[in-house]
């Protein structure tokens, strides 16, 4: 049987259309649930927090398919980072770098609304099937 990861996984890439790697990073590094950053071989990377365990709420679905919206959005964009660790946050050194923060927040969140509306419609619920809403819509997004 496919574990969680396996499935967090395949729906990643489905979903962004690249091949990207997924990892649990220590949270204090990331001061939040995930981030995206393209690692030194060029690959892109969704680190999300160790403490993230996605169990069954529809905010921990949010919260991933925000980090693949970033994947798909807006890694092309990222330069390879120097470490296979996760970055530390920095704070933004400019008024327009908080500000294009800022529009790829909103762009992300505007995706992963999208991609929960879309599989909401098409999942079974949870009583159907015993599974997870986080389970069964991430499986429902493997047909997007
Ligand atoms: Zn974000």
């Amino acid at each position: 049987m496919k574990t969680l990861y396996d499935l967090m996984l395949a729906a990643a890439k489905h979903l962004t259309g690249i091949d990207v790697e997924l990892q649990f990073s220590e949270k204090k590094s990331l001061r939040a649930a995930g981030c995206v950053r393209v690692n030194p071989a060029g690959r892109v990377v969704i680190d999300l927090a160790s403490d993230y365990a996605p169990a069954a709420s529809e905010d921990d679905l949010r919260v991933f398919l925000h980090e693949v919206a970033h994947a798909k959005l807006h890694a092309k964009g990222f330069g390879r980072s120097d470490t296979d660790r996760a970055p530390i946050w920095d704070k933004p050194k400019s008024k327009q770098q908080a500000g294009r923060r800022l529009l790829m927040e909103s762009q992300a969140d505007t995706l992963a609304h999208a991609w929960n509306n879309w599989a909401a419609k098409r999942a079974p619920e949870p009583w159907q099937n015993g599974r997870s809403v986080f389970e069964n819509r991430l499986t429902a997004l493997l047909r997007y």
